[in-house]
């Protein structure tokens, strides 16, 4: 009997996975939802995305809205990731907030945007606090994965795309305006843990020991994140900066190839970096090797709404990838060892998109 069970399981399975039309490659999508939204629009957006072969989506909603979005998702068979910005944060306990390294606080002269109001992930009440706001996603029924976005500090260099937007000149390292955390309590455990006084270093950035000192307190609230959620029986996946030694490391302290996630989503948006769509394979490869099958690497592909007019286009953040160019950003991340693939954002997808991506994904 056992030996007659095993065909006919096997021979079930083909069967259901040919009915489902089961992509080969797990297909995801970043997109924001404002409060209360309309849930026949939420469903047939679902139902649209899924029809272009996603698995899963990563959604910004409130905690009270989650809830019912993410059960629409889990009625059409998708994954469910709750999308949850973590460090910027308005109207917290003033020093719960980073201190950049001419001084100032965050809450008060935050860097680049006013809503760059960054905390301090090295000060207890900002764990606890972060935890406590992530738990209450991981308790809905059917969140599967919280995904912890801006888990980090603020961009101490930004993105090469990114200088003459705001007038500014990496060239030479960090913005000190942007650089941080100088506050007394991490300055003095730094110095406490390697005799140094990062106050008197000349460049602070050529004291190998600050920037791991940062990443590690990155690296420890994410895992303080992750043993919280793990133990609700939930997972956790995190949208990272690229690399990490070549970009997340040096521009926001995230180690992240460290961190104890189940799913890491690394922003590979080109355009930001001055690259072309053949840099994926390049970045992807970099993120592959570095975690060393500990997790997948999702690769993030920012796209270009308004694409036929994206030479006219000024602000990088208009910029991104052309329906000629997603092949080669697909199969570039497939091929360098990405376990899938993430939008930025589905809602960004035009008609000529959507058929450059099926012609590759469903097609494989
Ligand atoms: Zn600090």
């Amino acid at each position: 009997m056992r030996k007659l069970l095993i065909p006919l399981f096997a021979a079930l399975a083909v069967l259901v996975s040919c009915a489902e039309k089961k992509p080969a490659v797990p297909l995801y999508g970043w997109q924001g939802m404002g409060k209360n939204p309309d849930l026949n629009e939420v469903r047939a957006q679902f139902e649209n995305w899924k029809s272009h072969g996603f698995t899963g989506v990563c959604i910004q909603a409130s905690v009270e809205d989650t809830p019912a979005i993410a059960k629409i998702a889990h009625e059409l068979g998708l994954e469910y990731h709750a999308w949850k910005p973590c460090m910027l944060q308005g109207g917290k306990p003033h020093d719960w907030y980073c201190v950049n390294r001419l001084g100032q606080s965050a809450d008060e002269f935050p860097a680049y945007v006013n809503y760059y109001k960054a905390l301090d992930p090295a000060h207890p009440e900002v764990q606890d606090f972060i935890v406590s706001m992530i738990k209450e996603y991981a308790a809905i029924p059917e969140v599967d994965y919280v995904q912890l976005d801006y888990i980090r500090y603020v961009d101490a260099i930004l993105a090469r795309g990114l200088w003459d937007k705001y007038g500014l000149d990496f060239s030479n390292g960090p913005y000190p305006a942007a650089d941080c955390c100088y506050c007394e309590r991490c300055v003095s455990e730094f110095k406490e843990l390697t005799g140094i006084d990062i106050l008197q270093a000349e460049d602070p950035q050529a004291v190998p020991e600050w920037t791991a000192f940062r990443c590690k307190k990155v690296t420890e609230l994410v895992t303080k994140i992750c043993d919280a959620v793990h133990a609700m029986g939930k997972k956790v996946s995190a949208d990272v900066f690229p690399g990490p030694d070549s970009h997340a490391v040096p521009m926001v302290r995230q180690q992240w190839n460290e961190w104890p996630i189940d799913m890491a989503f690394p922003m590979n948006y080109n355009d930001f970096y001055l690259e072309p769509a053949e840099w994926l394979a390049e970045i992807t490869a970099e993120e592959v090797k570095a975690v060393d099958g500990k997790m997948p690497v999702i690769s993030g592909l920012f796209i270009c709404h308004d694409w036929q007019r994206k030479a006219e286009i000024k602000d990088p953040e208009g910029h991104g990838l052309l329906p000629s160019e997603i092949a080669t950003a697909v199969k570039g991340s497939l091929d360098a060892g990405a376990a899938g693939i993430c939008l930025f954002t589905p809602g960004s997808m035009t008609e000529e998109h959507w058929a450059e991506l099926d012609k590759v994904l469903l097609a494989k």
